[in-house]
């Protein structure tokens, strides 16, 4: 059983668990709002600067998942330097299935 953390919801702020999975390179968040998502560290960090409508946006798509999918929200731009307020932060639907577990 993966040791299970707890933080803010990066698009809600509820209180919400998550493990490290992708190689620590991102949070599957389980959330009592936005319920099952994944967010890359990077990803993260650019909702967390970005503004509200961002979070707000990610959270409804989150919510809106169809089932057996997750929303996965990751950084497109891999351009090195760049600022994370740059970033292109990018979620789309996953199948379970098909996500990083660990
Ligand atoms: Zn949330």
């Amino acid at each position: 059983m993966r040791e299970t953390c707890i933080q803010e919801c990066p698009l809600c702020r509820s209180s919400a668990e998550y493990y490290l999975v992708d190689y620590d390179k991102c949070k599957f968040f389980k959330c009592p709002r936005c319920g099952l998502f994944q967010v890359s560290l990077r990803a993260e960090g650019a909702l967390l600067q970005g503004p509200q409508q961002w979070r707000d946006a990610y959270s409804q798509k989150a919510k809106e998942a169809p089932e057996d999918h997750a929303l996965a929200i990751r950084v497109s731009s891999p351009s090195q330097g760049a600022g994370v307020a740059d970033a292109a932060v990018a979620g789309k639907y996953v199948r379970m299935a098909e996500l990083p577990q660990g």
